[in-house]
């Protein structure tokens, strides 16, 4: 009989709730640019091992093929195929041999040289199209490398039953093709609360911990593994009594949140009949389905890139068409408001090969990088108007930081309706447009902004990181990322006082908004529309509805005095002890 494994506990952040036991998925992705360039004397071996590697990656693509037929469309399958025969290719093939006839490399070496060269190749194409096949080839060289060199790693595609995946990081395109029936939850070593994989993970209702730090080391494939998405805590081998205790824990927050769901429908109002509009965030089409019956009254961010990223090149105009037309169908005439393409930071297109930055959140990102290739934008903006004749659809511009950025990105959507008027395409006669308060440049000049555009949606997760220079990724800076910091509620209220002046109305969709701990402040502060994580709405909305809004106006003016976060939050905890008692 072998001894059972001593218990191990240890935390992160807990960024998607969730209580989760399963067996542990150690993720380590393989990753070709670390392979050193190598000669070898055994021109016969290495030809060989580079055979049998391009057969093995065959028969793999091969089966991988008749799974995406059957689970993924013809789309992602016809990808695959193309992938097949890059591998018999005379551009692609015969020069990985000759490398190592000629030169004596390794297979390894000769394939990743040849890969990076035709790569390259395509990188350098005048059309769209071609650029795009570069990342294919990166794609099945990788895949073809991994065989040479008998890399052993689980990949995320390989996952067939329930598990807890254990990884070093999952990129936010790593997570929008997690199926969500194989995966109970995830832990990494890096991460920050506002990372745009833990957005992900709590949109798509993945339990999730990040920033766990060395302690995913000791995991190993198949451990068992404990782990609660809303305190961040994990447990490596748990013994029976921690397994019973947690039982209870996870019968306890699904009665929480059978009590949470009879708010849904009652409306979100304050004691003193104050109303406010809460709205939900989303991803993708499907989180739309099924948002009323929730008590969403709207959709106030749909985080178009997500669509994007989950494609394997730049999605037509049609196909975006589709999938707006879809949520504002879904919405039943609700508004939505969605968000132009938000590329960059942490979120990466493969298909686009941008170069790696220093800098990558101050850097060529959202409405920066969209304003640079207008027909990017142009083609989005298209398919969003053609979307609008199907409900209330409104625009929102992501990261603008001043009135040119503004104005560039609004001449670019009157461009789009004038080219579809022209075509005689069914357009929506009037649509809001309206930019995202995530940097303080744009917060100061909120006044003049106001006079132009028609609403605000305030980016606390971007605001945070840029008032306070503190990376949202980092969290080793984590203490220092916070809404309550006294700078940047000085920032809410100058955005809500500016857009009340000109009568434009102020939304919130960073997480701030689903924090019912910043509830009053918020009321108090005069928001109009609230938007969150779906599962964040029944906690807030049950929160406004034990609230006095005149109370809150007053707490707000005194938050509005306070030198420091901690001062911010005790302050609310206290007003929130004292209002839940009353
Ligand atoms: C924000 O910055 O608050 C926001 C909602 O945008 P994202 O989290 O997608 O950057
Ligand atoms: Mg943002």
């Amino acid at each position: 009989m072998t001894a059972a494994k001593a218990e191990e506990r240890f935390s992160g952040l807990g960024v998607s709730e969730g209580i989760r036991v399963g067996n542990a998925f150690v993720y380590k992705p393989f990753k070709p640019e670390a392979i050193q360039d190598n000669k070898s004397e055994d021109t016969q071996r290495e030809l060989e091992r580079l055979e049998q590697a391009k057969e093995h990656c065959q028969t793999e693509l091969g089966l991988l093929v008749e799974r995406a037929s059957a689970t993924l469309g013809e789309e992602k399958a016809t990808i695959l195929k193309g992938q097949i025969s890059f591998l018999s290719d005379p551009a692609f093939y015969p020069p990985m041999q000759k490398l190592i006839q000629n030169e004596h490399w390794t297979a390894e070496t000769a394939a990743k040289r040849t890969i990076e060269q035709v790569a390259g190749l395509f990188d350098a194409m005048a059309s769209e199209y071609m650029r795009e096949r570069a990342a294919d080839i990166r794609d099945v060289g990788a895949r073809l490398i991994s065989h040479i060199v008998g890399y052993q790693g689980a990949q995320l595609a390989d996952i067939r039953e329930q598990v807890i995946i254990v990884a070093d990081d999952l990129t936010p395109s790593d997570t929008v093709q997690l199926d969500k029936q194989f995966v109970l939850g995830f832990v990494t070593r890096i991460g920050g609360k506002t990372s745009h994989t833990a957005i992900l993970a709590s949109s798509l209702g993945i339990a999730a911990v990040v920033g766990a730090g060395s302690a995913i080391e000791g995991i190993s494939h198949g451990d068992e593994l404990v782990i609660d998405g809303s305190t961040g805590q994990c447990v490596q081998h748990p013994q029976a009594d921690t397994k019973a205790h947690y039982a209870v824990c996870q019968a306890e927050e699904a009665a929480e949140r059978e009590r949470l769901l009879t708010v849904a429908e009652l409306p979100a109002v304050t004691k003193d009949g104050f109303s406010v509009e809460l709205a939900a965030n989303i991803g993708t089409p499907q989180e739309a389905i099924g948002l009323l019956d929730k008590g969403a009254e709207a959709v106030g961010l749909y985080r178009t890139e997500f669509l994007f990223m989950g494609a394997q090149q730049m999605p037509s105009e049609d196909e975006q068409y589709a999938a707006y037309r879809e949520v504002a169908e879904t919405m039943q005439g609700h508004a939505v408001v969605i968000r132009t393409l938000d590329i960059g930071g942490d979120k990466e297109l493969p298909y686009l090969d941008l170069p790696a930055e220093m800098n990558p959140f101050l850097g060529y990102r959202a409405i920066r990088l969209c304003l640079d290739r207008r027909e990017l934008l142009l083609t989005q903006l298209r398919a969003i108007i053609r979307a609008g004749a199907y409900g209330t659809v409104k625009i929102m511009f992501p990261m603008i930081s001043g009135m040119e950025e503004w104005r560039a990105a609004k001449a670019l959507y009157e461009e789009a309706r004038s080219q579809l008027v022209a075509e005689g395409a069914s357009v929506p006669p009037a649509m809001e447009v309206g930019v995202m308060i995530e940097v303080p440049s744009a917060a100061l000049i909120a006044d003049r902004l106001a006079r132009e555009v028609d609403f605000f949606s305030i980016g606390t997760n971007d605001l945070v990181q840029y008032t306070v220079a503190v990376d949202r990724m980092n969290e080793k800076v984590a203490y220092l990322y916070d809404y309550f910091h006294p700078a940047v509620i000085e920032l809410i209220r100058t955005v809500i006082d500016a857009a009340a002046r000109h009568g434009k109305w102020t939304g919130m969709c960073g997480s701030m908004a689903g924090d019912p701990l910043a509830s009053p402040l918020l009321l108090g502060l005069g928001l109009g529309e609230w938007s969150m994580s779906a599962a964040s709405l029944p906690r807030v909305k049950q929160t406004i509805r034990q609230l006095d809004r005149s109370a809150c106006v007053e707490l707000a003016q005194r938050l509005l005095e306070l030198d420091t976060a901690a001062e911010v939050r005790a302050a609310l905890e206290h007003f929130q002890n004292g209002s839940t008692n009353r």
